[in-house]
């Protein structure tokens, strides 16, 4: 059988290096190389997968987890970490089980995936983009393509076809979200495309460009909705301040659940949702009086603005000061104790109000998508078109971080490889 597969990232990638065991495969990418995003994952390192159980993968994907059960069964972190090693790419766990290339870098993985669909005896087209899906009788007969230099249009035949092209973010990549086009166009239903894991913008935007460039490391996070107990997310690690809000691990974690808590925007809108950072999440309230004391006692003759440094980071304090309600002028010897119980409540629990999230070109992944109730959950074939397979971000699923987003993308790309 004829395979194409439209998009060369680790979702269609790990597709035709399934469907070619069995049939001929040829992967269409409209860059001039395959896996530009994987290329940029983990900061240039790709956290590959997750060491956890599979099956507490699912645990990790808020957006639609369940529907993944059998592609994860269909291959596993431990498939891909086999396929990787047997490329000669070792790998390493680090913090938070996340599993890394041992020499640090994301292009070795990439490598490693084109050399074996070489092995393969996988075609790859590059510079040579789907414009269409050929479809007659509800069954795919090919697709039709142009070719990005000369512009060349060309039709390819196919009995069957795999959508790959990812999400929405990062568009420089080449995911510029052609497979909603396609899909739509053929009757899918596509569920709103919103940012998932990226940055968040404040109201507070002075008092976060004052920060700018600040970045904290261990750090209590919470999202919280005023006048509410419960927080929405909570997180202990880093975070940074940016010239527009706040940004880092805790804060893109964090985005995804904001994401999915009921009518969010309205509540934003109405400056409901806060951050709340707790700088001394090591300290309780008690102990930190103690600390404050402390170091209130050995600079009593400095003025407050230089008396926290043991405390805090530079470009916090004079904030922090600030919000206290204390003059910066005052003297360590002056402040009162209303003043100081003020500062220790700054200290515990900094709030900065969320005016709204960054858009989906910095996003590191696209929640929304092709609709998972029009998908085989078994072989990722649409119940509406026979012969058309989806793989990857492309589908409305998505992960927090931790390696769990690229194995979503190679093990539905298996599955789709493997369906008939
Ligand atoms: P993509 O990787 O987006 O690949 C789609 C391909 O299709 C592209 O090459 C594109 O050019 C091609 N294409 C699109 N339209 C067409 C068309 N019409 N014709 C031909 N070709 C087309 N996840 C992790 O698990 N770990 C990480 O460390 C990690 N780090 C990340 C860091 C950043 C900055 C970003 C942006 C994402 C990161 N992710 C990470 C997420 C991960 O990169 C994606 O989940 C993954 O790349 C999705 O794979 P995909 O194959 O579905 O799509």
């Amino acid at each position: 059988m004829e395979v194409v597969i439209i998009g060369g990232g680790p979702a269609g990638l790990l597709a035709a290096i399934e469907a070619a065991k069995k049939n001929n495969v040829t992967i269409i990418e409209k860059n001039e190389s395959c896996g530009k995003k994987l290329k940029i994952t983990g900061k240039g390192r790709c956290n590959i997968t997750s060491s956890i159980p599979i099956s507490d993968f699912i645990s990790n994907i808020p957006g639609n987890g369940k529907f993944l059960y059998s592609a994860f069964q269909n291959f596993s972190n431990e498939d891909i970490i086999k396929i990787l090693q047997e490329e000669g790419v070792k790998v390493k766990q680090e913090r938070g089980n996340r599993i890394f290339p041992v020499s640090d870098k994301a292009e070795d993985v990439l490598n490693a995936l084109l050399r074996r669909c070489k092995k393969e005896n996988v075609t790859i087209k590059t510079n040579t983009k789907a414009l269409d899906i050929l479809v007659k009788d509800s069954k795919v007969y090919g697709v039709k393509t142009e070719n990005t230099k000369d512009g060349r249009k060309d039709e390819i035949k196919a009995e069957k076809v795999i959508i790959a092209t990812g999400g929405k973010s990062y568009s420089g990549t080449g995911s510029t979200g052609d497979g909603y086009t396609f899909a739509e166009k053929l009757g899918h239903n596509i569920i709103q495309i919103r940012p998932s894991l990226v940055p968040i913008e404040s109201y507070e935007k002075n008092i976060c460009q004052r920060c700018q460039g600040l970045s904290l490391k261990n750090v209590g996070i919470q999202f919280v909705e005023k006048g509410k107990e419960k927080s929405i997310y909570e997180d202990f690690g880093e975070m940074l301040f940016t010239h527009f809000g706040i940004s880092g691990p805790t804060i893109l974690s964090g985005s995804a659940h904001l994401l999915r808590y009921p009518d969010v925007d309205k509540k934003i809108k109405n400056k409901q949702i806060e951050l709340k950072i707790d700088f001394k999440p090591a300290l309780d309230e008690e102990k930190l009086e103690n600390r404050i004391l402390r170091d209130f006692n050995e600079f009593k003759n400095k003025k407050i603005k230089n008396g926290l440094d043991k405390l805090l980071p530079q470009k916090i304090i004079p904030v922090i000061i600030e919000k206290s309600g204390i003059n910066g002028e005052k003297f360590v010897n002056e402040i009162t104790r209303e003043e100081r119980k003020n500062l220790l409540k700054q200290i515990k629990g900094f709030t900065i109000l969320i005016s709204g999230f960054r858009t989906i070109e910095e996003a590191i992944i696209t929640s929304g998508g092709i609709d998972t109730k029009q998908i085989n959950p078994k072989t990722m074939e649409s119940k509406i078109v026979n012969g058309l397979f989806f793989a990857g971000e492309v589908i409305d699923v998505d992960a927090y971080t931790g390696g769990f987003n690229l194995q979503i993308a190679y093990s539905t790309g298996v599955t789709a490889g493997r369906g008939e």
